[in-house]
């Protein structure tokens, strides 16, 4: 490698939630290969996996507990885990909403409680929203608790801020994985219709931009919200307008 490429996460600790596979995976590899010490932690661990449920307190007070007795301080934490529950408005019953909540947003919750106590000055947090935390698409469990992450963000950045400490929110739009595997057809279909770039993303395309958040490059740069969405919520819900007025079809 040429001495001229400074590897921007030299030297620091970094926690990554849901780690096992999809995002998480791709966010933990581009991690380590900008330098970091990456804590990969999941529910499903796989490979060299820590096994931390985010939704326990004792998983996450074992895991501060670690670090500070091996690295004495943690310099990043991605809250990315995560999960959907489909079910609509009229359908969804309040147990299933209850559990979409407590791990998509009490989890970072219990993350950012649990370790900022061991960041430093410098230090950063992604949180991983998605595009539903920007809209009213339809799987209320699931954006009801990608809304609410985002107020925790917000908080975050502001209570956390005269520490020097940052926190940022990312929000993709359809990304490849196990979790969008899991919907129809049509949920991809029409994820496709709706973005300007015409098609849907992948792991890769998501990482680089958290590595970028967890970096000084961004040191300036906290309580931002940046979607990564091949444009989808850029145009406000009026592209299928634009696509049916197009010259030759009106
Ligand atoms: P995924 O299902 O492939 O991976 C999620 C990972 O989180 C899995 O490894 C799973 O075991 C882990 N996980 C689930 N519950 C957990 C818990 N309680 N504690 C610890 N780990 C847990 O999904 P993904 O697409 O990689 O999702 C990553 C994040 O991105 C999630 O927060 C998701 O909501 C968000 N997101 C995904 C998309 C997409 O299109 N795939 C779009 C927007 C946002």
């Amino acid at each position: 490698m040429s001495d001229l490429y400074r590897k921007r996460l030299a030297g620091k600790v970094i926690v990554v939630t849901g780690a096992a596979r999809g995002q998480g995976a791709a966010e933990a590899q581009v991690l380590t290969r900008e330098g970091a010490r990456v804590i990969a932690t999941d529910v499903r661990p796989e490979g060299d996996c820590r096994r931390l449920d985010v939704a326990s307190e004792s998983d996450w007070a074992e895991l501060a507990a670690d670090l500070k007795r091996a690295y004495g301080h943690v310099h990043g934490l991605v809250n990315n885990a995560g999960i959907t529950w489909r079910a609509r408005l009229e359908d969804v019953h309040a147990e299933d909403f209850d559990r979409v909540h407590t791990v998509n947003v009490t989890g970072p919750l219990l993350g950012i409680q649990h370790l900022a106590p061991l960041m430093p000055s410098g230090a950063s947090i992604v949180n991983v929203g998605s595009t539903a935390a920007l809209t009213a698409h339809y799987p209320i469990a699931y954006t009801a608790s990608k809304w609410g992450l985002r107020g925790l963000s917000g908080v975050a950045a502001m209570e956390l801020g005269p520490r020097g400490i940052r926190v940022n929110t990312i929000h993709p739009g359809y990304i490849e994985t196990e979790m969008t595997a899991s919907a129809a057809p049509a949920f991809r279909e029409s994820n496709i219709r709706e973005t300007p770039l015409g098609r849907t993303g992948t792991v890769d395309e998501v990482a680089p931009l958290v590595a970028f958040l967890l970096s000084d490059e961004s040191s300036f740069i906290t309580g931002a919200e940046i979607p990564v969405d091949g444009g989808l919520t850029a145009h406000g819900g009026v592209k299928s307008v634009s696509d049916a007025l197009r010259a030759g079809t009106s």
